[in-house]
């Protein structure tokens, strides 16, 4: 299911009161953009540099449970990690009956990880962009794709709240797709845990073989991500279409493209993606998360270790960086 902007009816949150919990990546573009769309927002967070912020940027800010007292309308932006308890302990108690309570994404959903009363509007709003592009999309009008959906209806308006939310925070601009927060989490699951480890894995494997072949590790960087060539080919696929986008790119590309697929081993690239898919239709996937939540995260160090910055593919890019600049003005 599609929805658009005329799908929205913009009465549809005529004096509902709004809190946004958590004034993070994506609490702070919600915030503003639904202040901006006329909405009276407060903000619960804790006491930390973002509630600052926050204040600074001339909201009411509350503790958490205290933001949720009167409000309509709750949309949670706090890290799906500190969801359960936060929402369990402190808010659930707190909720007035018929408040719609909104996720903006499916994991602690599907996984039933929170417990929503039966009394509350169950929403889903995911949007489909970076935390800060949220403000920006908003801001200059292009909008932003979000999934949505209704989870639970108990005061028979959740559709229309939801809706209105969309096109409050600037989404239906854009437009939105209908996904149950089950499918949301697979889908958001599977993606980050296939497509992506391919690409990094294959990014990292042609950097260290390119400079083993004697090519310079800066000209690698620029080749594989630096250059943005490589994100222009991603958004002509959005543009163009994925194989007509293959056109675009000269014979020579086209022929040693088609070759380089036909050599490779698909077959165990899809035994990989459906045992991921199996890991996180079962539930292994969330429950190994939760144990290694339970165990304080020790995963962390490794990752740390493997992503330090001193390794040649960062010492390329600082070098690059640092004689070139950055094309974007820098992070
Ligand atoms: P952030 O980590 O940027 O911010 C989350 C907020 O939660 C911050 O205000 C943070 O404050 C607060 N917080 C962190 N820990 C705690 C805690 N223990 N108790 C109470 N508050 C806490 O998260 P994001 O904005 O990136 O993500 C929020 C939600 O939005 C998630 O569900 C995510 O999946 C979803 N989402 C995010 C997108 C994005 O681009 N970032 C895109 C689409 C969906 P502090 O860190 O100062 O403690």
């Amino acid at each position: 299911v599609f929805y658009r902007q005329s799908d929205s009816d913009p009465a549809a949150l005529a004096g509902s009161e709004i809190a946004v919990l958590g004034y993070g990546n994506l609490g702070r573009s919600v915030a503003l953009n639904l202040r901006d769309s006329g909405l009276p927002v407060r903000v619960g967070n804790i006491d930390d540099a973002y509630r600052q912020r926050a204040t600074d940027d001339g909201f009411a800010v509350l503790d958490l449970a205290d933001a949720v007292d009167g409000a309509d309308v709750v949309y949670l932006l706090l890290p799906d990690e500190v969801l359960p308890a936060v929402f369990g302990e402190q808010l659930a108690p707190r909720f007035g009956v018929g408040t719609a309570v909104c996720f903006a994404s499916g994991y602690v959903l599907a996984y039933e990880l929170v417990k929503p009363a039966a009394d509350l509007d169950v929403l889903l709003l995911a949007p489909r962009m970076l935390g800060e592009e949220v403000r920006r999309a908003y801001v200059d009008g292009s909008g932003f794709l979000s999934y949505v959906s209704v989870e639970q209806d108990s005061t028979g308006r959740g559709r229309e709240r939801m809706l209105g939310l969309a096109s409050a925070i600037g989404s239906l601009q854009r437009g939105a797709i209908g996904l149950s927060a089950e499918q949301e989490a697979t889908l958001d699951l599977f993606i980050e845990q296939s497509v992506g480890p391919y690409l990094g894995v294959a990014f990292q494997t042609a950097f260290r073989l390119g400079v083993e072949a004697g090519l310079p590790p800066e000209a690698l960087v620029c080749e594989l991500y630096m250059s943005g060539e490589m994100s222009r080919t991603i958004s002509t696929m959005a543009t163009a279409g994925f194989f007509e986008s293959v056109r675009w790119h000269g014979l020579v590309a086209m022929y040693g493209g088609f070759l380089g697929t036909m050599g490779m081993d698909g077959e165990a690239m899809e035994r990989h993606f459906r045992e991921v898919l199996e890991q996180i239709r079962s539930g292994g996937f969330a429950r190994k998360l939760q144990e290694e939540e339970a165990q304080g995260y020790p995963v962390l160090e490794l990752i740390d270790a493997v992503t330090a910055t001193d390794n040649p593919l960062t010492a390329a890019e600082q070098r690059v960086r640092a004689a070139l600049g950055d094309p974007d003005g820098g992070p």
